[in-house]
C-alpha cells in the first residue's frame, strides 16, 4: 500500500500517517522530520533547508526529490509506505511518478486531510513536537500525560519556530499556491480520497481506514 498524505500545514497529516504506519506495518516517511533531523545533526542539507523552513518557504525541489526517491527504494518500503509532506509541488509529484513508473510501480492513494484555514492557526499554535521522536501533540486536543514530556519517548516537547503565527501565515499561502494544485493532479489520476480533518482524530482515522479497506 503506497499512500500520500495531502493537506495544509497542521491539517493532521503527521498524526494520521503515524497511525496508518502502525496499523499496516509500513514506514512513515516525513520529509519535514528528515529535514529536522538533518538540522539537528548539522549536515549540509540541514543548513540549506533551514534557511527556507525558517521563512515558511518550501525547500527547493532539487533538495527533496532524490532524497525521497532513494528512501522509497529501500528494503523496508517494499510493501508500501506512507509519505507525509511529500510531494508538495507538481514537479515533485511528477518526479515521484516517473521514478515509480521505471520500476512498474505507482501510488495507490492520495489522502487529502481537509481543514479550513480558519482552524489552522489554532492547530499550529497549540502543537507541541517531541525533539526525541518527532511525535506531535496538542495542548488542548491531544495533551501529554505530563506537561512538555513526550508520552512515547520521554523527550522534551517544543513549539516549533515555524509554528508561530507569522510563519504559519506564509506557510498557508505557500500551501495554496504550490501544494493545493496536487488535489487536481491526483483527482485526474483517480486516486484522490478526501477526509474531513475537522473531526476528532479517532474519527478521521476511522474514515481513512474505511477508504483503505474497500
Ligand atoms: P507540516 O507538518 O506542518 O505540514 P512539515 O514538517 O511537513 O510541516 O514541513 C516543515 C517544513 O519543511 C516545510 O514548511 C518546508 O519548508 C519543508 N518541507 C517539508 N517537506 C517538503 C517538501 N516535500 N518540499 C519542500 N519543502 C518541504
Ligand atoms: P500536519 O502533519 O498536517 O502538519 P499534525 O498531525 O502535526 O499536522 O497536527 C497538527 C496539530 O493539530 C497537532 O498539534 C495535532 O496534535 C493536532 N491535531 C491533529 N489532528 C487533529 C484533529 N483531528 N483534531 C484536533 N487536533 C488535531
Ligand atoms: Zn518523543
Amino acid at each position: 500500500m503506497k499512500i500520500i498524505m495531502l493537506g495544509a500545514p497542521g491539517a493532521g497529516k503527521g498524526t494520521q500517517a503515524k497511525r496508518i504506519a502502525e496499523k499496516y506495518n509500513i514506514p512513515h516517511i516525513s520529509t519535514g522530520d528528515i529535514f529536522r533531523a538533518n538540522i539537528k545533526n548539522g549536515t549540509e542539507l540541514g543548513k540549506k533547508a533551514k534557511t527556507y523552513m525558517d521563512q515558511g518557504l518550501l525547500v527547493p525541489d532539487e533538495l527533496v526529490v532524490d532524497l525521497v526517491v532513494d528512501r522509497v527504494a529501500q528494503d523496508d518500503a517494499k510493501n508500501g509506505y506512507v509519505l507525509d509532506g511529500f510531494p508538495r509541488t507538481i514537479p515533485q509529484a511528477e518526479a515521484l511518478d516517473a521514478a515509480l513508473e521505471k520500476i512498474n510501480d505507482k501510488v495507490d492513494y492520495a489522502i487529502d486531510v481537509d481543514v479550513p484555514d480558519s482552524n489552522i492557526i489554532d492547530r499550529m499554535s497549540g502543537r507541541r513536537a517531541c525533539v526525541g521522536c518527532g511525535g506531535t501533540y496538542h495542548i488542548v486536543y491531544n495533551p501529554t500525560k505530563a506537561e512538555d514530556v513526550c508520552d512515547a519517548c520521554g523527550g522534551q516537547l517544543i513549539l516549533r519556530d515555524d509554528d508561530k503565527p507569522e510563519t504559519v501565515e506564509n506557510r498557508l499561502k505557500v500551501y495554496h499556491d504550490q501544494t493545493q494544485p496536487l488535489i487536481d493532479y491526483y483527482t485526474k489520476k483517480s486516486i484522490l480520497k478526501s477526509v474531513d480533518g475537522t473531526k476528532d482524530m479517532n474519527e478521521v482515522f476511522e474514515n481513512i481506514v474505511k477508504i483503505l479497506e474497500v
